[in-house]
């Protein structure tokens, strides 16, 4: 393993304006700056931050504290006060892992293992592509315990090689101890493509240079239920990036595929994802804006048997929720005049900030003002690699609508 330098870490107290505390007895693994009240004293990044009950004195829950972000404490432990030490994130991780294991017994060597504060370790996110490990690491905080985390994720996963990526700020602020994005932290990559198995079919992620960790483990599942209902049928896939639900459909029999992107360098790796696998149908790809694109092949009288919709988060701030609600309104509307009779119509968002049910509301509504009566046929959030323990964890809710 390459050589990371010990960083030393103190202990400090706080203590919480009264609806933060609340939050923290909630369980709520976030505390905003502006809520702290009393701090024992400064602090550096990734100091262990313990918060005391304002008027009993007693432990509440401890976190590490993070000077480069609003969340300036973000908890680790709620309620029981035991040391946090190796043996403690060997227990998380091994936790994390029992919660995958099933996944494991399907043909998927794709998982994520670690999915930040759902499973204890917020800001940081381990993704496995068959033996390659990808650490992305959003905080400050997890530099002093990398020396303690690292082996142990290599002994569950069975790798043979660790990349690390770092977010946007982490590049930009702060002191990153000597590391860099995509270094090669432990073992040897081959190469920085690397394939690997979703339910049977196979992908490749850019590990050192794709966006997150090189792909989007979180809609497995349903690519698999598209790949499923696929057989014989003509499927659109609109902001297909890498081809996710595309080569899945393609490997369950469809006939004939369209993935739509903006990005020609997305579409690519659709093409080059599709090559891993053998099928009989025909792929096509369309450089487009998804709403420019969909217009026109409305405007063609094209037809679909599957049309998937999956757009990026539209709503990254508060201030832009009623903008991406919009958004969503207008693919549901567009994607109702594409799917033939009794086809299936996907409709898929990763805003956490729109959360499910108002997601659901405003694509039926916008359904049923396109004139068309449908059946909702299934309601889809997480796949099990994704567990969700917090309201701001989760994001990602699937509908799939036949069309009648
Ligand atoms: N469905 C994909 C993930 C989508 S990620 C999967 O299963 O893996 C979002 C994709 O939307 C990116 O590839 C991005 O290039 C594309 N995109 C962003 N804005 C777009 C637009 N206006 N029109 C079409 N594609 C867009």
């Amino acid at each position: 393993m390459k050589i990371i330098q010990d960083i030393d870490t103190k202990r400090l107290a706080v203590k919480l304006r009264p609806s933060a505390e609340k939050m923290v007895k909630r369980g709520h693994p976030w505390v905003f700056k502006d809520s702290i009240i009393k701090q024992s004293s400064e602090a550096k990044a990734g100091d262990l931050v313990i918060v005391y009950d304002t008027k009993k004195n007693n432990f509440l829950a401890c976190g590490l504290y993070d000077p480069y972000s609003p969340i300036c404490i973000k908890l680790i432990q709620f309620r029981k006060s035991t040391p946090i030490n190796e043996a403690w994130f060997i227990s998380k991780i091994n936790d994390a892992y029992t919660i995958r294991k099933p996944l494991l017994e399907t043909k998927t060597n794709s998982y994520r293992l670690i999915f930040g504060e759902n499973d204890s370790l917020p800001g940081f996110i381990a993704d496995t592509y068959n033996h390659v490990l990808v650490i992305k690491l959003y905080s400050h905080i997890w530099f002093p315990y990398l020396n303690w985390i690292i082996p142990h994720l290599v002994t569950v996963t069975g790798c043979n090689a660790v990349v690390l990526r770092l977010s946007r700020l982490l590049q930009s602020k702060g002191d990153t101890y000597g590391l860099h994005d995509g270094d090669v932290i432990y073992g040897t990559l081959e190469s920085e493509v690397v394939i690997f198995r979703e339910h049977g079919v196979l992908f490749s992620a850019n590990v050192i240079k794709g966006h997150k960790t090189g792909y989007f483990l979180d809609h497995r599942h349903n690519r698999k239920r598209v790949g499923e209902l696929s057989k014989g049928k003509s499927v659109l896939d609109v902001f297909s990036y890498a081809g996710g639900f595309s080569v899945h459909a393609l490997c369950g029999g469809a006939k004939k595929v369209i993935s739509l992107d903006i990005s020609k360098h997305a579409l690519q790796m659709a093409k080059d994802n599709a090559a891993l696998n053998t099928f009989n149908g025909e792929h096509a790809v369309m450089v487009a804006d998804a709403f420019d694109g969909l217009q026109s092949l409305i405007h063609k009288k094209e037809q679909f048997d599957i049309v998937i919709i999956d757009p990026p988060s539209f709503a990254k701030r508060e201030s832009e929720i009623i903008k991406a609600k919009k958004g969503y309104a207008r693919l549901a509307r567009l994607g109702a005049q594409l799917v033939s009779s009794n086809g299936i119509l996907v409709l898929a968002s990763c805003s956490s900030r729109v959360i499910a049910d108002e997601f659901f509301k405003v694509s039926e509504e916008n359904l049923l003002e396109s004139g068309r009566s449908f059946e909702i046929v299934e309601k889809t959030y997480h796949d099990i690699d994704h567990p969700i323990t917090f309201t701001e964890g989760a994001y990602l809710k699937c509908g799939y609508y036949k069309m009648h």
